[in-house]
Formats: structure tokens, sequence, C-alpha cells
């Protein structure tokens, strides 16, 4: 795991391999970020354009199949370009996720897509966890465009209506929440006054966004996840397992609104599981019925067909997982 390579090695590959003639048409057809590079030859420049504009890249492949699955190569950072894939759009709130199996890009749809839907991804990993500005920022910044999806308007609209309240609020309380981070970091339990603090604020993001329909509310929320996920880390640094229990819930259902079957989502789902076996044993029913939503979350990311064992082997490679990320 670690580093995304460098897009120049990408472009070398490119350079030397013996590449087919389908697979030399599909580059041509890719943009390279200017008409004149897109109408020269497939000289270096033009490669390199290809690879910026085109290519995919992560700092580790998917890490439970990677864990789980035999023959997974080990999940180091990759880039890639697949011409089809490539074509895909992008939305604040996907309702498809995709992700690196082996030297393949899987894409599967993350919500139902009525006949005639665009089928749109997420490019923002876990920025889309971030307010509309800067999401925008991140869009234009790596991609040259401006994000018009359901979510952005929902959010920009509620600046040009006059009702920012609740953006307003979101910013002030993702800036305190920077503040706290070095304090919850540290080894030591935080004092409790912070806990409060948090609390506090969890429940001042509630209140900004009671006004709002549904689905501004969670799209909202996620953008507000630093801040939940602060909630669940210091209710479980000071020990109170049934605020953390709650907050994590929240946390869960803020990216299961804006990046559902991402592996954030498993790893939320598989961290509410384990809390709740610890806390009402194995066989409770609230730990029966979440292994029953990871077991669905698993069926979600990687097939519907998968058979029980399969998504039993993947769960246990998300539970791996999650001992190598910081949710
Ligand atoms: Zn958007």
């Amino acid at each position: 795991m670690g580093q995304i390579p460098d897009c120049d090695e990408l472009v070398t590959s490119l350079l030397e391999a013996p590449l087919t003639t389908p697979q030399r048409e599909a580059l041509a057809g890719l943009h390279a970020g200017d008409e004149e590079l897109d109408a020269g030859p497939m000289d270096e420049e033009r490669l390199q354009g290809i690879v910026g504009v085109n290519s995919f890249g992560d700092e580790f492949s998917d890490l439970a199949s990677a864990f789980a699955l035999p023959g997974q190569p080990e999940p180091v950072g990759h880039l890639g370009l697949w011409p089809s894939f490539s074509m895909l759009n992008h939305s604040c709130a996907a309702n498809a996720v995709n992700f690196v199996l082996g030297r393949s890009m899987a894409v599967f749809a993350a919500r139902s897509i009525p006949q005639g839907s665009e089928v749109l991804i997420n490019y923002l990993g876990r920025s889309a966890l971030r307010p509309v500005a800067e999401r925008q920022e991140a869009l234009a910044a790596g991609y040259s465009f401006s994000c018009d999806c359901d979510r952005c308007r929902a959010e920009m609209l509620l600046g040009v209506q006059g009702h920012s309240g609740p953006l307003d609020c979101i910013q002030k309380l993702l800036s305190r929440c920077d503040a706290r981070t070095e304090a919850l970091c540290q080894p030591a339990p935080p004092p409790p006054a912070l806990l409060e603090e948090v609390r506090a604020d969890a429940a001042a993001l509630h209140a900004a966004l009671s006004g709002l329909g549904p689905a501004e509310a969670a799209w909202l929320r996620a953008s507000c996840y630093d801040l939940l996920s602060q909630h669940t880390a210091a209710a479980e640094a000071m020990g109170a397992g049934g605020e953390a229990e709650e907050a994590l819930g929240a946390q869960l259902g803020a990216v299961e609104a804006v990046t559902p079957h991402s592996d954030l989502h498993l790893f939320l789902a598989v961290k509410r599981l384990s809390l709740l076996q610890t806390r009402q044993g194995p066989d409770s029913q609230e730990a029966q019925e979440q292994m029953g939503r990871c077991v669905a979350a698993v069926r979600g990311r990687y097939g519907a067909g998968l058979s029980d064992g399969t998504a039993l082997r993947l769960l246990q490679g998300v539970v791996r997982g999650l001992e190598q990320v910081v949710v």
C-alpha cells in the first residue's frame, strides 16, 4: 500500500507496449485535454494529456478482495487507463461504485438506476464527504469542470435562496473539527470537555439541518462527515459505548447517502457490527441484523450472485482491511 505511481511511468509503458489495433483505437478516442493534441500524432505529449485526463489511480487496490480472495495481488498503489471506464461521468452522490480487481476495473450499480439514466461514479474519493465549495474546487483543479449534480445544485441553491445558514454552520463546525484533530489523535483519552464540545457540535449540526428535506439533510450531513467521525471517536475514547454506537450510525448513514457500497461504507458497517457484538453480544438481535446488513453491503459491492461462502470471506477481508485504514 502507499503511493500512486507517477503518470510518466504509465506514459512510458504505453509508448513501449505492443498495443493491439482495438487498443490503439480506444486510446485515440480519448480526450487529451486539448483539441490540438487530440488531432495530432499519438506521441509522448498527447499520451501525457490522455493519461492526465483519463487515468485512474489509488493508493491501494481493493482491500477486502485482496485480503480475502486467492490470486489477488497485494494491495499496493496503482495507476491505470481503462478507456471505456474513463467515459463515465462524476456525481457527488454517485449511483455506481468502481474499484480495481487485479488488472481490471470493476463498476457496479450502487443504487437502482432507471433505464436511460446515466451511470455516475465518484471521482473525489473521500473528498466527496466535504462541503460543496471544496468539492467544486477539487473537481475544477483535477478535472477542469464544475459539477452540476443534484447534490451540488441543492447545496448551492441554499446559498442562492438566502438560506445559507446550514452551509455557514457546516463551515464553522468543520473548522472547529480541524482545531480538535490533534487532541483526539493522542493515545491518552481526551478531556471530558472535549467530548462535551463534540457532542454539542453534533447537536448543532442536527439542528441546522432540521428544516431541510430528507435528501438535502442527508447530503449536507455527509458534507460534515469529519464531525460525525470525530463524535464516534470521542465517544469511543471516553468509553461512552451507547453514544459511540449512535454516532457511528449517523456516520454510516452519511456515507450510504453519497457513496453507497464504497469501501468506507463496508468498513463502517463492519465496525458497527463489531461494536454491537461487543456491547450486546454476537447473538443479540441487533448484531444479527447488522450482520445481515454487512452481507448485503458486500453483495452490493461485489455482486448480488455471490455465494454465502464468498460473501463471508469478503466480509473477513473487510475486517482485515479495517485494520489498515482510518475511518
Ligand atoms: Zn456535485
